[in-house]
Order: C-alpha cells, then structure tokens, then sequence
C-alpha cells in the first residue's frame, strides 16, 4: 500500500510518498513559492537523482498538479498511475477541541477546520487549500487528517487553562492547545521502544528543538502538558518567535515602538527569539558559530535558550513526579550536541547526566546518558511524516 503524506503551508507544499510494506519512502519533495514569483519544484526519487524544476505556480491546485506529475513522470516518477495511492494523509496544524485523535476526512471535516480557521488564521487556511486541492484531483482517494494539537488533547483541564474569565474560554476558545503534537508522540514512542519499557509504564519529557520548539510532559503515554500554548507563539524563546514574555510588553512596544496592533503578531512571530536577542540569525549554526568565536549576545542567545528548557524539565518533572527520560529531536535536539550539553548541565539534581562521547552524535537514534545517570537521555530523529502515514493506514 502506498500513501502519499501532504504538509501544505501558505506557499510551499512538502510530500512524502510511503511504500507503506516496508515504510520505506519512495519520493519526496517540497513545491516552493506557490502563489509568488520563481516558483519552485524539488522532488527526490529514493534511487534516483535529485531533480528541480523552475515553474510559474500560481494557486496550491496547481502545486499539487506538479507534484503529482513529478510521481508519475516517466523519468524521475516512481508511479505508474495515480490508482496506486492508496490515500493521502494531510498535517493539520489545529484540531482545537474538536479533534482529539486523526480522522477520515469528509465534508463535515473540512467545515469543522473552516470554524477552527478563527483560531488559527495562520496555519489552518493553507491546510485546508491543500486538503480541497487534493480532493478536486485525487477525489477518489481516501484522506485522513492528522493534527499538531491532537496528542495534547488529554492535558488536564488545570494545565490548560489561563487565568482569564472563563467564560472567555468558553466564548472564544481560549486555552493552552499545545502544537508538534505528531512528533512528540513519535518520539515518546520510540522512545519507549528504544528502553524497551511499556510507555504506560514511562515519565518522559520530550523537547522538539528547531526553528519552532516545543516541550511536552508524556505521563504514561499521554501529553500532560506542553510548553506552547493558544499558539505556537507561547513556551521556549525560538529561532524567531520570543516564547513566553510577560504580557504586559505588548501594550507596551504598542506604545512606546509604534507598532499596530495589526503587526505586532508578526513582530513577535517573525521578529524576536534568538533572532532579536543575538542580533545574527535564527539559525543555531549560526549563532553557535558566532558564540564559539566571542561574539556575547550569540552566547547569552543560546544561554536564555538552553535556561528555558532547562526550567520547562525541571517543571515537568514536578508536574509528572517523576522523570524517567529525556529526549531531543528537531534540527537543534538532532544535531546540536554543543545545546544538549548546555541543557543537561548541572541536572543531576534530576538525574540527569550525559557522556560527552556518546553525545557527539548527529541524527541518529541514540542513548546519550552516562552510565549513572539516573534519567535517560535520548536522542530520537523525529519522523511526523511517518507518523502521519501509519495513522493514515490505520484510519482507512
Ligand atoms: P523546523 O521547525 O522548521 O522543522 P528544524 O527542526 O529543521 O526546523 O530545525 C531547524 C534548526 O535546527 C535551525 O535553527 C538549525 O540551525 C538547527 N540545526 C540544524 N543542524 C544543526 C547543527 N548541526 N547544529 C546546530 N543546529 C542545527
């Protein structure tokens, strides 16, 4: 069975298309600039060569028109005919309350995401364009939704609540969601694997650490807490969203910087995090490079970085009572060694102690820990595509 697996954003579209037999991919690849000048296709055979097309892609139909074409090609294609996909998963950023779990995909579905769209009018309009565009082509094929707030669905009502009127959490909805949800179920699962342990049996606090970062307490399987919140602006500073800041600030640069009430969403999302802090880039190497050659605000960045995380374990483990592991994933948890020692440095109040020479690794499934560490420390590539093929399969 084969199942081609769809994370539309407002200009780009990735896929990944899964021999669902061995979960091996077959192809992937990211149209690029959809809707703006040099559109983009960059599509990878598994046993072929790299190819890229320059393209006018005006709308996400379009986009998924060429990257259907690029499957099916007789040169660089790894289908014959489109009858071979089997069903198509998409990546939904924001299931709000209604969607505790991945779904089928019908009519009714897609109005639900339209009523979640006032919530997330960042991220879920380009998911649903993609769902629609994909329906318009493929109408046939079964589609399935997997969303980045599912897994945080058992958080307790304690931790997801805001100390503002309730009635405006009922009113308008406000509460603390939690996102990356798919890739911190993958990881805590793996990671229940790699120790060989029942997770129900587990204490684990995952960190997704990339230009978005987010923590999650996984108490027995289930997502207790994680650090973003109503978006994924709240939690740990990022590459370039500031986390968590006193609210108080926002009236504040209102006022004293000028910014509209219109932009200064945009301000802290596109703006701030180690991007304003550092002065350099949003990019870890980056910053990393710069710190390692004295530059102090590059330092102090990855410093305020690695402090925050270090309080989200330290708070979780009181929230869980207990803490068995610690994973790392996203492009920073993967391959950053230099930001995991950071982290995990003076943690033995926690258990926590990592070997040097096991965490000079990149990218790999690994257990970082020294010997009497008391907490594991893993490292665990995360896989959402993967994750959201299998709930795929399972729901069709
Ligand atoms: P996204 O949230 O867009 O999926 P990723 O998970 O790909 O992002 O993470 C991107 C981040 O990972 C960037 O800040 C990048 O600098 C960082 N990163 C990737 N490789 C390394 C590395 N070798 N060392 C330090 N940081 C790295």
């Amino acid at each position: 069975m084969k199942v081609l697996v769809i994370n539309c954003g407002s200009s780009s579209l990735k896929y990944q298309l899964f021999n669902m037999e061995n979960q091996s991919v077959l192809a992937k690849g990211i149209v690029e600039r959809i809707g703006l000048e040099g559109g983009m296709l960059r599509h990878q055979p598994a046993d072929k060569d790299k190819v890229e097309i320059s393209e006018n892609i005006p709308n996400h139909k379009v986009a998924v028109k060429i990257m259907l074409d690029a499957l099916l090609d007789s040169n660089h294609g790894v289908i014959n005919t489109v009858s071979e996909i089997s069903a198509v998963g998409h990546r939904v950023v924001h299931g709000a309350e209604r969607f505790s779990g991945s779904v089928r995909i019908n009519d009714e579905v897609i109005n639900v995401l339209k009523e979640c769209i006032s919530i997330a009018p960042l991220h879920n309009p380009p998911n649903i364009i993609g769902i629609e565009a994909v329906k318009e082509l493929l109408p046939d094929v079964p589609m399935v939704g997997v969303f980045d707030t599912a897994f945080h669905q058992t958080m307790p009502e304690f931790a997801y609540i805001y100390g503002v009127p309730y009635d405006l959490y009922k009113k308008h909805s406000i509460r603390r969601y939690g996102f990356h949800g798919t890739s911190h179920r993958y990881v805590s699962m793996r990671a229940a694997k790699f120790l060989n342990k029942p997770i129900e049996d587990l204490k684990i606090v995952t960190l997704h650490l990339g230009n978005g970062s987010s923590i999650t307490a996984v108490k027995n399987g289930k997502s207790v807490d994680n650090s973003m919140g109503f978006t994924p602006l709240e939690g740990i500073v990022m590459g370039t969203r500031c986390g968590s800041i006193d609210p108080a600030i926002v009236p504040f640069l209102i006022e004293k910087e000028g910014i509209s009430p219109e932009k200064i969403n945009d301000y802290l999302n596109k703006k701030c995090g180690v991007l304003g802090i550092s002065g350099i880039s949003s990019d870890f190497r980056d910053i990393e490079e710069a710190a390692a050659s004295g530059n102090k605000r590059a330092k102090l960045a990855l410093d305020v970085f690695a402090y925050q995380a270090k309080k989200y374990i330290g708070s979780y483990a009181a929230a869980m009572n207990g803490l068995d592991a610690i994973v790392f994933t996203g492009g920073i948890g993967e391959n950053s060694s230099n930001m995991r020692k950071m982290i995990c440095e003076n943690m033995e109040y926690f258990g926590i102690r990592i070997d040097d020479a096991r965490n000079n690794i990149r990218g790999k499934e690994a257990d970082i820990s020294a010997e009497d560490s008391k907490t594991r420390v893993l490292v665990i590539p995360t896989n959402e595509e993967l994750m959201i093929a299998l709930d795929t399969v399972a729901l069709i």
